[in-house]
């Protein structure tokens, strides 16, 4: 290999982008000639020194012109940013938002649908009673989701769960959280359970007489239970509406929904406390198959979710749009 090979592989090295094997043909860059390669070649050292300063001259305008060059650069790129808008410079006005959109934000923070609660009866660990296919707590929660389905896809409700399930939440708990949401109307959903597979049917529960909310708590019960009456269930007591209380023993004390008398005993507490119109619904017997069968399968849950949201619509179009 001979030197001037050996150079020209050195500097391909030193240049990004030189193709292999391609001839680097680009002008190679000398350093000024050393006083020495002057004298070498017979050249004065008063004009190397000319020569020096005309390239320190050159530099040095050349430097002159990549920093104007640059400053130009980045003023171009602080004017394309202020004009996109990427990074807003504060004008100590409002952000440009279009008024429609403020407008409606405003309507729906200030009117939101009719607040409904729907109470699962059970989870986050209660399994509620046992069933002959399945516990308690499966049907009350796969008829809520079905419920809260319906009530979402209608704009005239905003419905709400009064336990997320992750936890278990008693009565009371929940209905604080009833409260805490603005429930407008509550619907705590059960099923019953009983020791012989013949019992049967549906029964449920208002705010019992004596008590704020117990007129609109009735007519709430009543559209629920000549729903049910419709689909064929068994209607418990007098046509499926009955009251209930605790004595001071804690056993249940039912009263048909005739028996207009008032009691101190409390009721249930979620009925007690929800501070709205409320129906807590026993929708079937978990222990008897035919119950299930019609109101507690997946088909029943539907069936039940229906008969529920029915009755609010029912409900809300006499009572809630004056609420
Ligand atoms: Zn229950």
């Amino acid at each position: 290999m001979d030197q001037r090979t050996g150079q020209h592989r050195q500097r391909r090295n030193v240049y990004r982008g030189t193709q292999p094997g391609r001839r680097d043909t680009r002008p190679v860059r000398t350093s000024p000639p050393s006083p020495a390669q002057f004298e070498t070649r017979g050249r004065h050292d008063s004009s190397y020194r000319k020569y020096a300063a005309r390239k320190r001259k050159n530099r040095a305008l050349r430097r002159l012109l990549y920093l104007a060059a640059g400053v130009m650069i980045l003023a171009a790129g602080v004017l394309v940013v202020i004009q996109m808008d990427i990074f807003p410079i504060c004008s100590g006005e409002e952000p440009d938002i279009p008024t429609a959109a403020m407008a409606e934000t405003r309507t729906m923070e200030a009117a939101p649908g009719f607040i409904v609660a729907v109470d699962p009866g059970h989870g986050g660990g209660d399994i509620g009673a046992e069933g002959v296919y399945f516990d308690e707590w499966e049907m009350t929660w796969k008829t809520a989701d079905y419920l809260m389905d319906l009530l979402e896809a209608d704009d005239r409700f905003s419905p709400f769960m009064t336990t997320d399930g992750t936890e278990y939440e008693k009565a009371s708990q929940r209905a604080a959280n009833a409260v805490a949401g603005g429930a407008q109307l509550l619907i705590s959903i059960h099923g019953n359970s009983g020791d012989d597979p013949s019992y049967a049917g549906f029964e449920c529960y208002p705010v019992p007489p004596g008590r704020t909310y117990n007129a609109e708590s009735l007519a709430f019960a009543q559209l629920i239970a000549d729903g049910f009456g419709a689909a064929n269930a068994n209607l418990r007591g007098q046509n499926g509406v009955r009251y209930i209380y605790y004595d001071a023993n804690n056993e249940k004390q039912i009263y048909e929904v005739s028996d207009t008398s008032v009691h101190t005993d409390p009721t249930f507490t979620l009925l007690e406390e929800c501070g709205c119109p409320a129906v807590l619904a026993e929708q079937c017997f978990i222990t008897s198959p035919q119950d299930v069968d019609a109101f507690g399968d997946d088909d029943g849950c539907h069936t039940a979710a229906q008969i529920y949201y029915d009755a609010i619509c029912a409900w809300y179009e006499t009572y809630g749009q004056a609420s």
